[in-house]
């Protein structure tokens, strides 16, 4: 079984107590770790922890900045994507609280990051998408593509929550769907994409193909 680092949490009290009386017991020799009575998943490692913060922030942003861009240009295509946006952020808000941690976007409104990159590139994206709605799309595309390939990443970071990874899945999903439909409507404005976070080969094998159903 793989190891992982467990970080000392605020609702781990009873856990420590347990290991407390186990040591003890055992003369404090190494405590096997089926002998620690932990809540399946309650512990994570800290770039799983990391990753749960990182996203639910990362679609929060696809959300925050979808709605202010439907507000500059009235594209329905943004209101459709926020929505979706709104249940992603929401999907792993509640991954976060059921592993017992504390969620980083409890106390922020629209347009406000705890995570210091992810507000500056709130800033820049939203400003990016006034000038045109094509510039407005493109900040879609961006979006999309940076979301798959940071999912990916989180993905190859979890070792066994498989909870975790069916949400990162169902995200990944819509995210293709999402950079589809942003596509889509760039090309019937006239404009294109050049991939810039992921691969173009990558970028034109989502963008090609069929829009998918994705799992709930
Ligand atoms: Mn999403
Ligand atoms: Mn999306």
């Amino acid at each position: 079984m793989q190891r992982k680092h467990f970080l000392q949490w605020a609702g781990l009290t009873l856990g420590g107590a347990v290991v407390g009386v186990g040591l003890s017991a055992c003369g404090g020799g190494d405590i096997a770790e089926e002998a620690i009575p932990m809540k399946s998943g309650t512990m994570l490692s800290e770039h799983e922890i990391e990753g749960l913060y990182f996203m639910r922030e990362e679609e929060k942003l696809a959300h925050d900045v979808y709605v202010a861009l439907f507000a500059r240009w009235g594209s329905k295509v943004f209101n459709n994507i926020a929505q979706s946006e709104r249940q992603h952020t929401e999907a792993v808000r509640l991954r976060i609280l059921a592993h017992g941690l504390a969620d980083p976007a409890a106390n922020t409104p629209a347009g406000v990051f705890m995570n210091a990159e992810l507000q500056a590139l709130y800033n820049q994206l939203v400003a990016q998408g006034q000038g045109s709605l094509i510039d407005a799309l493109k900040v879609g595309c961006l979006i999309e593509e940076k979301d798959i390939r940071d999912i990916e990443d989180q993905k190859s970071l979890v070792l066994n929550e498989p909870d975790i990874l069916a949400v990162y899945d169902n995200l990944l999903c819509g995210s293709r769907n999402h950079l589809r439909a942003f596509n889509q409507q760039l090309v019937a404005q006239g404009g294109s994409y050049a991939a810039q976070v992921i691969s173009q080969a990558e970028w034109n094998a989502i963008a090609n193909s069929a829009q998918e159903r994705c799992g709930g």
